[in-house]
């Protein structure tokens, strides 16, 4: 075992504290890695305050994670001492079945192991980002390609993932209108991304004070949702709609700004159940749906596509002792476009 120092919630809604853990032994398939950056997700947030549920205490939150390889075990061929890596939301599935076969690990039908907040295969709890070092199977390690910075391409490992994974499954690109809700850290990933494949962008924020930046990063167009004007002026407007917002909204009022067999892509998670009308969708075959993550051959290849185009995320660099209060900051929509923690501060 490797003792580690890690910022961890000791129980359910409490502020994170400095703290160690342990590290499993080195596996024959495993790397050890050297945690160098972990970005702040709000679905930290959702887990360490229980909304989704009840959570596995002491929780070290964190799957944005950025690092070193520093030791490799005996069967390891993808990775060698000193790679640049990341880890994202998974760290093991069943491997086996129809979903991981095709790569949609995050799919499992088996659950795939989650990076913190779960039990591994070794009936242990997974322990997230927010702490020094991390052992993860190689298969379920990225490669950071060169030209991609650890700080700013951490938050690519959760909201870069996933907004490009449904981007490209609801064929984003030219002649393709997309509309982002919310300009938070998923959705400022998403503006980048969906501009990148050639889209004409559209940023739908509460208000326009974010407006600046939405049209530096990428957005053609950037309207406030706030003003009921924006909804009568976009009716029928996009094919895809990414919904990045972490609680419910009108979504009878969004699925209208869509055109016809257009689709609404939830993935925001809100802790409370939401109703909508099927009267919403049923007039013009519109789609209700979401998307979680990607799988691990998609993440890479989002990886290599940000390194191509030069799209890192925009952070805001903390040192551990901010954690608690970058968390207040995301709950209230006070974040330009992701925190990430310099883990040399732990
Ligand atoms: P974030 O940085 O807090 O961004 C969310 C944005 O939603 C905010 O910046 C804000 O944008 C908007 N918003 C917040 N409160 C709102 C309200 N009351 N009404 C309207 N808009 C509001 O969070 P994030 O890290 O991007 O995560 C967003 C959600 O996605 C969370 O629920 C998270 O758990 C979930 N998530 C899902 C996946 C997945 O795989 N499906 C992965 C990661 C995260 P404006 O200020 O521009 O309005
Ligand atoms: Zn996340
Ligand atoms: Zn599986």
């Amino acid at each position: 075992m490797t003792t580690v120092t890690a910022y961890a919630a000791p129980v359910g809604k409490a502020p994170l504290e400095r703290t160690t853990i342990e590290r499993r032994p080195l596996g024959e398939s495993d790397v050890m890695i050297d945690i160098e950056f972990c970005g702040i997700c709000h679905s930290d947030i959702h887990q360490v305050r229980e909304g989704w549920g009840d959570g596995i205490f002491p929780m070290v939150p964190g799957h944005e994670i950025t690092g070193v390889v520093t030791e490799a075990g005996s069967k390891v061929t993808r990775f060698t001492v000193g790679d640049r890596v990341g880890v994202g939301c998974m760290v093991d599935s069943c491997r086996r079945c129809e979903n991981c076969k095709a790569g949609l690990e995050q799919y499992c039908l088996d659950q795939p192991t989650w990076t913190y907040n779960a039990i591994g295969k070794d009936g242990q709890p997974t322990y997230g980002g927010y702490s020094q070092k991390i052992v993860v199977d190689e298969n379920y390690v990225l490669r950071i390609p060169e030209g991609l910075s650890l700080d700013v391409a951490a938050p690519l490992l959760c909201a870069g993932i996933t907004t490009y994974s449904p981007l490209k499954f609801w064929n984003a690109g030219p002649g393709k209108r997309v509309a982002v809700v919310g300009f938070g850290g998923l959705g400022h990933m998403g503006v980048k991304i969906a501009h990148a494949l050639g889209a004409e962008v559209t940023v739908l924020s509460q208000s326009l004070r974010k407006k600046d930046d939405g049209l530096r990063l990428g957005a053609d167009h950037y309207y406030a949702t706030a003003d009921a004007k924006t909804f009568t002026d976009l009716a029928g407007s996009f094919d895809i709609i990414i919904n990045t917002v972490s609680v419910p909204l009108d979504y009878a009022a969004f699925l209208s700004l869509l055109r016809t067999s257009g689709a609404l892509v939830n993935v925001g998670i809100p802790e409370e159940e939401v109703q909508v009308s099927l009267a919403s969708i049923f007039g013009n075959r519109r789609s209700l749906t979401s998307s979680n993550i990607g799988g691990i051959r998609e993440t890479q290849e989002m990886l290599d596509f940000c390194a191509d185009h030069q799209l890192g995320a925009e952070i805001e660099l903390i040192e551990a002792g901010q954690i608690n209060e970058a968390y207040e900051r995301v709950a209230n929509s006070d974040v330009r476009y992701r925190f990430v923690i310099d883990t040399a501060t732990l």
